[in-house]
């Protein structure tokens, strides 16, 4: 194969295909044009040493995936792909209009196509670095896990994914978790599947072990969600570091609920402006480095704050760049994940899906959507060579999340929060106490989205009924009814 770098030339480096990021979109999308463009040269510029690869990938159906995110030198991609090369450094600018990209150790790469993967960065609740940390990549883990080994009691605000798997993962620490919705987890899970949880977010990390009952219920209101930098981390991260403060006590978690962070005092501050603490427990009212003022009214002391309230498209270094955005920040791409801009696709958490929407499927920053964007945004840039375009993949027809909270397995599907459905819907919910939680939503009798919690086996059955739109009125609550074997009816 004709190489188009010259390894003599360390200022300027050309190819054909050129990918910034080295998270798990990036790498896929290299890995893709790898395969789609053996003959062209692949360049990917990561500002981290280190890249993510996604391994032991365990198809559970049709779009369901399974996989774990190992880190891997960046010779790793190089070994595996003979026309790729990975150049450590940070993108510092992009002209558009030459297609040339220049990096921070004076290096400038030229691209025919470019892919725009850099992640996205922690929206944190204030820039108070002393005592707020917002959790990103390996190097934040690492101070977190530092700052936690002398702490006695930490506040963690928001109600994702990061904050549930903190919340569950801290030992020997004191947890004040604020949270702006009326339940936890609401970014995932109703009310009821927050329940289920409850027992487990309060006695910690154990086993789980039946007494099955189903329910019906309308919507009271809507229950719709109201809801040089590394590669984000992925799942069960928080299982690999050690999360433990230094108080005896295992647990003891206060959830302030439906309320937001107001202000952050340091201690003098706090001092001198005379306030009282939620508990004024006179022996430690004066002992906290930080107190933090919520919504509510209520003050919390804490060693320090963890701020878990979602992230910002990582697109800084772009200013100069005319792109379309969207009104989350994100980079703006249509079906082929091309941008306004020509020859610049995105994927990833970067990037904002703008397209017209299937209606059961709906961006998410997640690991999934990260890996299923990068790769397909290769085959568009392959056959945007020739101007041809690609039929939408079918990971982009139906919403599906896989993945795990307080110990469970949980399986997200379609319009699982009745996301895009208004009120007009009903709900279908069968629980067994630490065993399974199942609600499926549904309007006019079609299924529009589930929540499996535990070892339900009901995915594949589930995301075909979504995917079908089968009228499923004549089963009303058997739909749910573990004697009748719904497989059987739709398989
Ligand atoms: C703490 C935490 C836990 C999470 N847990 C889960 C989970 O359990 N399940 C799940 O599905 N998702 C989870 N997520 C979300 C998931 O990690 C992201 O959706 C995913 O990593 C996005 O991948 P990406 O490739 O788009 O971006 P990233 O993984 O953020 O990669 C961005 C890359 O761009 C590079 N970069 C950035 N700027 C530049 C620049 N100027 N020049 C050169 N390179 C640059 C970075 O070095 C990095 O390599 C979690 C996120 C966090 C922060």
């Amino acid at each position: 194969m004709a190489s188009i770098i010259s390894p003599k030339d360390l200022t300027l480096m050309e190819a054909a295909f050129v990918i910034i990021g080295g998270g798990i979109s990036g790498v896929s999308c290299a890995e893709q044009l790898t395969i789609e463009e053996p003959e062209a040269d692949v360049i990917l510029i990561s500002a981290s040493p280190l890249v993510k690869v996604a391994r032991n990938i365990n198809k559970i159906s049709e779009r369901l995936e399974e996989f774990d995110v190992e880190e891997e030198s960046h010779t790793y991609l190089e070994r595996h792909n003979s026309n790729c090369k990975v150049v450590t450094a940070s993108v510092t600018e992009i002209d558009d209009e030459k297609h040339a990209i220049y990096l921070s150790n004076k290096q400038i790469v030229r691209y025919k196509q470019l892919c725009i993967c850099t992640g996205a960065v922690p929206k944190v609740i204030s820039e108070n670095k002393s005592f707020i940390l917002g959790i990103r990549d390996t190097e934040t883990v690492e101070v977190f896990q530092k700052r936690l080994s002398d702490a006695r009691r930490v506040i963690i605000v928001g109600n994702g994914g990061i904050a549930i798997e903190l919340v569950y993962e801290i030992e020997n620490c004191q947890i004040i978790w604020a949270i702006k919705d009326k339940s936890v987890g609401a970014t995932f899970f109703d009310a009821g599947a927050a329940k289920f949880f409850l027992p487990s977010l309060h006695e910690g990390k154990q086993e789980v072990s039946f007494l099955s009952k189903r329910w019906k219920y309308e919507l009271e209101g809507s229950s719709q969600s109201k809801s040089a930098m590394g590669s984000a981390l992925g799942p069960d991260w928080s299982v690999k570091v050690n999360l433990n403060g230094k108080t005896v006590e295992k647990r003891n978690i206060h959830i302030e609920y439906e309320c937001e962070v107001k202000a952050v005092y340091e201690r003098e501050e706090f001092l001198k402006k005379n306030l009282k603490t939620f508990s004024d427990d006179a022996e430690v009212l004066d002992s906290w480095p930080v107190y933090v003022e919520l919504t509510n009214g209520n003050i919390h002391g804490c060693d320090f704050i963890i701020s878990a309230t979602g992230v910002i498209p990582n697109t800084a270094f772009l200013h100069k760049n005319k792109f379309n955005y969207a009104e989350d920040g994100g980079i703006m791409v249509d079906d082929q994940m091309k941008t306004n801009l020509d020859d610049i696709f995105a994927a990833g958490d970067v990037c904002t899906a703008s397209w017209l929407l299937s209606k059961h499927w709906f961006q998410m920053r997640l690991w999934t959507q990260a890996r299923q964007m990068g790769a397909y945004a290769a085959k568009c840039m392959s056959c945007y060579i020739g101007r041809g375009k690609v039929i939408p993949d079918i990971c982009f027809d139906l919403f599906t999340h896989v993945t795990k909270f307080f110990g469970y397995k949980v399986i997200l599907l379609g319009l699982y929060n009745g996301q895009k459905l208004g009120k007009d819907y009903e709900i279908i919910v069968r629980s067994s106490e630490r065993t399974e939680y199942v609600k499926v939503i549904l309007q006019d009798g079609k299924m529009q989205g589930a929540v499996l919690i535990g070892e339900t086996d009901l995915e594949e059955t589930f995301e075909n009924l979504i995917h079908n739109c089968l009228d499923l009125s004549m089963y009303g609550e058997d739909i749910l009814n573990p004697d009748v074997d719904i497989e059987d009816y739709f398989d």
